[in-house]
């Protein structure tokens, strides 16, 4: 089967092929397949955005691919009722930053004390095939939302999120020890095991 990636994004591609790799005979990302394409994220739950891509990234590729797979993830702030969620990208606005998006996380939490500060990343994967139904995984991972940044490595949120097993912000692991217990890790894990259990005749 012949698997369409809905990203270009290096990290995220090393990570599907390691975990999904023998499911697919071939697994390509659209700039491998010559492709440009941005599926519309219009969604309001991580969910309805990773199926649409997925089904719009399938549709636009026609029939020389069997499947495609695409990721939504986001930060979702017990505090702050589940936000920014869906809207982790753009919280401080259209066309903003990560700088700008933790600078508004650190306004909107300024009151609020550490032990209330609970955390989740989320990732939602979606596989869309032809001539069967689509799967869509939730990973999470909890964490605590600091009050300064620490730590170099990651992106977005990372230099945030305190991760207590390890004692350290996402952006002071590595990115072995973050792929190792990432949301996008943990979604990953839970869609090949869907995936297994279909070869099993389970679902
Ligand atoms: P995307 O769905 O991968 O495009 O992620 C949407 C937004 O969620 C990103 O722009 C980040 O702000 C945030 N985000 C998602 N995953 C992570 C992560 O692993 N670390 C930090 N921020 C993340």
């Amino acid at each position: 089967m012949k698997l369409l990636l809905a990203t270009n994004n290096a990290h995220k591609v090393t990570e599907i092929k390691a975990i999904l790799g023998s499911f697919f005979s071939e697994v390509f990302t659209l700039k491998e397949a010559g492709l440009s394409f941005e599926a519309v994220e219009d969604g309001t739950t991580f969910e309805e955005n990773a199926l649409k891509k997925a089904q719009q990234t399938l549709d636009y590729a026609g029939n020389q691919f069997d499947a495609a797979l695409a990721d939504d993830s986001g930060l979702c702030v017990d505090a702050l009722d589940g936000a920014p969620g869906v809207y982790s990208a753009r919280f401080a606005g259209e066309g903003h930053d990560d700088a700008a998006n933790n600078r508004y996380l650190m306004e909107e939490l300024k009151d609020v004390p550490f032990e209330q500060r609970t955390a989740q990343f989320v990732s939602c994967i979606a596989l869309v095939r032809r001539n069967k139904e689509p799967i869509c995984v939730r990973g999470a991972v909890d964490g605590t939302i600091l009050f300064e940044a620490h730590g170099e490595n990651g992106f977005g949120y990372d230099p945030y999120f305190w991760y207590a097993p390890l004692k350290k912000s996402f952006a002071e692991l590595s990115p072995e020890q973050k792929n190792a217990v990432s949301h996008r890790h943990n979604a990953l894990v839970l869609l090949k095991e869907a995936l297994d259990g279909e070869d099993r005749g389970l679902l």
